[in-house]
């Protein structure tokens, strides 16, 4: 039977690369050692610290949100733009998955703090069907073999890249 629980990280690869998705939940993993990463992660902890937030964790996810009178609205902060719609895919599978639990949440914000830049996402009922759909092909993906690599621009900024091309 496939698995049908996943994280916003396996989402968002899901819509970057198949084979980045692959690698990843087979916890083959070069993360811990680029700079690129690190530095996501300082940008995440020095935008919030300021900030009245809160982390939700769901299991394996963890969400960033922030209690306001309207209900829960999902924050992620990002270095670039470059990932910007798998950027807002992760954002939607969060909401998705405070809806599940009955949770009044319907928005999103992304971050861009280098970019003084912040983008408000919007969760339809169109966007539970697409996700329902990506969990459907993720839980295939990785019932799969690896997947080839892609070639795309964005291979040079990936943790993978040595692993793909050397
Ligand atoms: S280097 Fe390119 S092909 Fe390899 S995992 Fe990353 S995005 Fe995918």
């Amino acid at each position: 039977m496939l698995k049908e629980s996943f994280t916003g990280t396996q989402i968002a690869y899901y819509v970057v690369c198949k084979r980045k998705l692959w690698l990843f939940s087979h916890q083959i993993s070069f993360e811990k050692y680029s700079d690129y990463v690190e530095l996501g992660k300082l940008i995440n902890e020095e935008t919030f610290k300021k900030e009245k937030h809160k982390e939700l964790e769901l299991g394996d996810v963890k969400i960033d949100f922030i209690k306001t009178k309207n209900g829960i609205v999902v924050h992620e902060v990002k270095k670039s733009r470059k990932l910007e719609p798998a950027h807002i895919w992760q954002v939607k599978f969060y909401i998705y998955k405070l809806k599940e639990l009955g949770i009044n949440c319907s928005s999103g914000i992304i971050h861009y703090p280098k970019l003084l830049k912040k983008i408000e996402v919007k969760f339809t009922e169109k966007d539970k069907e697409i996700i329902e759909g990506f969990k459907r092909n993720v839980g295939i993906i990785l019932e799969s073999s690896l997947p080839p690599p892609i070639k795309v621009k964005y291979c040079k900024k990936c943790s993978y890249y040595e692993f793909c091309y050397s």
